[in-house]
């Protein structure tokens, strides 16, 4: 239980920290916006089983491997694609500390 809330804690809350602090006075479009980031979840339809709760996303679906991750810190370089790429950084970081709890 407390696994399952620090996982979407960081999922729902660092993109709302993130748009609060930076991206008012329009901080809910920015907020939407980096919450398309769980779009990339879409590549957990490839794997067999769907969903397992002790596996480690990281490195096992496509958009969450390293070089998935190298792509998002780049778009984070330019500003028509920044919110997206810190949407799917912290969405990253989210599915990290949940295989540091394993
Ligand atoms: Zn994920």
């Amino acid at each position: 239980m407390i696994k399952f809330c620090v996982h979407y804690g960081i999922h729902f809350g660092l993109p709302l920290v993130i748009a609060l602090l930076f991206y008012r006075p329009n901080w809910w479009k920015a907020y939407l916006i980096m919450l398309l980031a769980f779009l990339i979840d879409l590549d957990h339809l490839l794997a067999t089983p769907l969903f397992d709760p002790n596996r480690c996303s990281i490195n096992f679906h496509p958009l969450h491997t390293y070089y998935a991750i190298l792509i998002y810190i780049l778009l984070v370089g330019f500003k028509k694609t920044r919110l997206i790429g810190l949407g799917l950084l912290a969405h990253i970081i989210a599915d990290s500390v949940d295989c540091l709890l394993m």
